[in-house]
């Protein structure tokens, strides 16, 4: 990364983009300069004094990896119960939830006609193993869902349909949006046209020489045949390969497992609020990881933005009006099995869920902010946002709400908001092995955990609230 692109120390943050503020959001402030009120006192006390980084540090190292029903599962909830009421959390508990439990085991591939060539790849979440022998199939090429359900059988049967379809590095993260397709529905498309096995070009930006995991799809009534993804460069191999015309052959060997269903659980604290303590605003992300690297930015860093936020808010006199609750859902990464837990076992409270947003995008800033809220939410969002100005995130605007563990909330009409962090680089080192603390930037973290801070204290101490999600936008393409 370019220097100029590293951290903005947090002092010139609050000096410089503080100017963009205007003078209504805290009675004490005068123009052109943050003030003294709580929402400034919180969010420079975050920039100066975060601990986020060191929540991510420490479960990322005294845990590691906790794919859901994996060892490292009940560690991660049994952590997050003891940080939590270390920090000054109320109504700590883990509220159980079954999780699926799969294992990746022994993974090889190699390219075996025309040339020799090992093939670095990694199964996908879910995926069935291959015969213990492997499998040894022509590979077929395609570059998206739609060219391969429009070639014939023919072309397809007995082989091993190969998606390269490469991700985009944009800093919405939008590139991933548009190539996952392939490694959710791959393995649907290609054993209805007879392949054997799918491999995908990782979904990733990055070039290093480790594949990118993630969960895969089957579908009831279609033959479930094994899928894998290769390493980017690996992917470019079988690319040229292919561009020479002659039939390229490959053995793929993959020893993963699925087991019964573990219990895991979502680890909720509360910041009551001194005035509406019934009413929830929600702050999220997701305590399971994938298993290759320690799942520092997906979705350790999220944690550690959260419990800050949450740490700093309960560390405020008076509390905001109504509860923060920070909730670290289960199993995000292969079911969103915790988010559909929370919503069905707080189903009664969910009315009084006024917003719930969740960091989930690493440890990259934040940038802008966008809701699906109620048709009259725009003068709430905008007043609740003001603050985030000086921290340099643009005003927010209405837009889909995409954020997985949120998805059954926006179902039952709870207002949604991204805090859209910057994820130029978080698609290097996501679902990869390379997913370590080490990735994490402490005083962009710093950021993240102060802008969820001051969003949720200030929709906490709201006096308008945000409605409710229109019926017709309660679902979303996708899910
Ligand atoms: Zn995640």
């Amino acid at each position: 990364m370019p220097p100029a692109m590293r951290i903005i120390a947090p002092a010139v943050i609050v000096a410089v983009a503080g100017g963009l503020s205007c003078a209504t959001a805290s009675e004490s402030r005068t123009q052109g300069q943050p003030g003294n009120g709580p929402v400034d006192q919180l969010r420079a006390s975050i920039l100066g004094h975060s601990r986020a980084a060191d929540w991510v540090r420490d479960l990322t190292d005294q845990v590691g990896p906790r794919l859901s029903g994996s060892p490292g599962d009940p560690k991660a909830v049994a952590w997050a119960v003891a940080t939590m009421n270390s920090l000054g959390y109320t109504n700590v508990h883990a509220e159980k939830v079954m999780v699926p439990r799969w294992e990746r085991g022994a993974e090889e591939a190699a390219v075996v006609s025309p040339v020799h060539q090992r093939l670095i790849l990694t199964a996908l979440g879910d995926s069935v193993p291959t015969p213990p022998q492997g499998i040894e199939a022509d590979v077929v090429e395609v570059p998206t869902l739609e060219a391969l359900d429009a070639m014939s059988e023919q072309q397809v049967h007995g082989k091993i349909v190969f998606f390269n379809k490469p991700t985009a590095r944009l800093r919405t993260g939008e590139g991933y949006g548009k190539a996952v397709d392939v490694r959710g529905g791959g393995a649907v498309h290609a054993a209805k046209k007879g392949a054997v096995a799918v491999v995908i070009r990782s979904i990733a930006t990055s070039n290093t020489r480790l594949p990118h995991t993630g969960a895969m799809n089957y579908a009831d009534g279609v033959e479930k045949i094994p899928g894998a993804a290769l390493a980017v460069p690996d992917a470019e191999l079988l690319h040229r390969l292919l561009e020479r015309g002659q039939p390229v052959r490959i053995t793929l060997t993959l020893g993963c497992r699925t087991l019964p269903d573990a219990e895991s659980a979502n680890v909720i604290g509360d910041v009551v609020g001194r005035e509406r303590p019934e009413e929830v605003v929600l702050l999220g992300a997701h305590l399971d990881s994938w298993d290759l690297g320690t799942g520092a930015i997906d979705d350790g860093a999220g944690v550690g933005a959260v419990l800050e936020a949450g740490r700093q808010i309960a560390a405020m006199n008076p509390h905001p009006r109504r509860t923060v609750r920070v909730v670290l859902f289960a199993n995000e990464e292969h079911g969103l099995n915790g988010a559909f837990a929370y919503a069905k076992a707080h189903e009664a409270e969910l009315g009084r869920h006024v917003v719930a947003t969740e960091i989930d995008s690493g440890t990259g800033q934040v940038y802008a902010m966008s809701y699906l809220a109620g048709p009259d939410a725009a003068g709430a969002m905008a007043t609740v946002a003001e603050p985030l100005l000086a921290l340099g995130i643009s005003p927010p605007q209405s837009a889909p709400h995409n954020g997985a563990d949120l998805i059954p909330l926006r179902k039952a009409g709870v207002p949604v908001v991204s805090l859209q962090q910057d994820a130029l680089s978080y698609f290097d080192y996501h679902h990869s092995a390379d997913d370590t603390f080490d990735k994490v930037e402490p005083e962009k973290l710093a950021q993240v955990a102060a802008a969820a801070a001051v969003f949720a204290s200030g929709a906490a101490d709201a006096t308008a609230d945000f409605g409710r999600v229109p019926e017709s936008m309660r679902e979303s393409k996708g899910h």
